[in-house]
């Protein structure tokens, strides 16, 4: 350990930090993590927003860009926008030391090693996008890609709900649905990095055309992109005037978070929605809990938050559809992370390089 220490000692990664007295009446030294010696930057690319971080070494926020992404924005522009967000957190007023490294999450599938977003099925026409080079060629630092629930699940292992704890699943509702599974305190990647898709795990055989081309899968019943497209159903058929309402007529513009407000206002086509979403997911989930007997199940995404109907929901599926030996063992709980997660867990990711390099 003292080698070690020596090590983070010498690096300026560690800062002393004072002296405590012990019962055995030796002063011990006490150590810090050095948060001025290095900034990090968390860039999350989700199905409607980016959202980009900046920390020092002890994950404190610094700063923080916002920018929401329409429906069918062309690649390029997002693509453009998540150089700028990083750009301007780079030169960032709030910096306290040098950018050392940048961590940045993309939904679907990723190229463990070239770092290049493979597809991401939510946004159309992002497909073969080379992450990792184009931010490394224009700002010069490493940069570390990973799967969005995955870079969430990160953040809860690092600083959220799943802090002490070994074996737990992480689920990321959202526009999309996915998944971090930890075992043994790690992260579990499966054999071609691409473990987790729950989302696209079949609750509904032969139900609708999902876009990973299969059919009944998680999403095409329970995402926030699923309940958004019932819900302008149902405008359309009256069923809803409080939805119709907070949408003025237009149904296409509804979002999830519409229907979370409405059903927490007590109205029943809104509580039919997120009951048939919360019935679904506590099926998937039952089904993977039964498999991997995790001690907790943290839910958490832009689906989740203020969202207690779902939530009551799905904790009631949960319990229906887990083997009774395994649920009596496991706890759920919610995420207090709010959208942020996976920009705080990519910054985790390229923080945690710097230990990694020490080592
Ligand atoms: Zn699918």
């Amino acid at each position: 350990v003292s080698v070690a220490v020596d090590d983070l000692l010498e690096e300026g990664l560690l800062t002393p930090a004072g002296f405590k007295e012990s019962s055995a009446g030796r002063r011990q030294e006490l150590l810090a993590l050095n948060g001025s010696r290095g900034n990090f930057i968390g860039i999350d690319l989700g199905g409607t927003h980016i959202i980009g971080v900046l920390t020092d070494l002890t994950a404190r926020v610094l700063d923080r860009v916002f920018f929401e992404i329409r429906p069918g924005l062309p690649v390029d522009i997002i693509l453009d926008q998540m150089r700028a967000i990083c750009g301007s957190l780079a030169g960032s007023a709030k910096a306290t030391a040098g950018i050392l490294s940048i961590g940045i999450c993309v939904p679907g599938f990723i190229n463990p090693s070239t770092g290049a977003s493979i597809r991401a099925e939510n946004i159309p026409g992002w497909s073969d996008i080379p992450v990792k080079a184009v931010f490394e060629k224009e700002f010069g630092r490493t940069v570390f890609t990973e799967d969005c629930s995955r870079a969430f699940g990160i953040a809860e292992r690092w600083y959220g709900q799943g802090r002490g704890k070994k074996d737990f699943v992480f689920l990321d509702l959202g526009y999309g649905i996915g998944m971090a599974i930890f075992t043994g305190g790690r992260l579990h990647f499966g054999s071609s990095h691409k473990s987790g898709e729950i989302g696209h795990t079949i609750v509904e055989a032969g139900g609708r055309e999902c876009v990973c081309g299969n059919r009944g899968c998680l999403e095409t019943v329970a995402s926030g992109k699923a309940i958004a497209r019932d819900a302008a159903e149902g405008i359309k058929g009256g069923r809803s005037e409080l939805l119709s309402g907070l949408t003025q007529g237009d149904a296409g513009s509804v979002t999830a978070q519409d229907v979370a407000i409405a059903a927490g206002m007590g109205d029943p086509y809104a509580g039919e929605l997120l009951e048939r979403a919360g019935f679904f997911i506590g099926l998937a989930l039952g089904n993977a809990a039964s498999i991997l007997n995790p001690s907790a199940v943290i839910l958490g995404g832009g689906l989740v938050g203020s969202n207690k109907v779902l939530v009551e929901r799905i904790a009631g599926s949960l319990g229906r559809h887990t083997m009774g030996g395994i649920y009596r063992d496991l706890t759920l709980q919610v995420s207090n992370l709010g959208i942020d997660g996976s920009a705080l867990g990519s910054a985790a990711l390229a923080m945690n390089a710097v230990f990694d390099r020490v080592s």
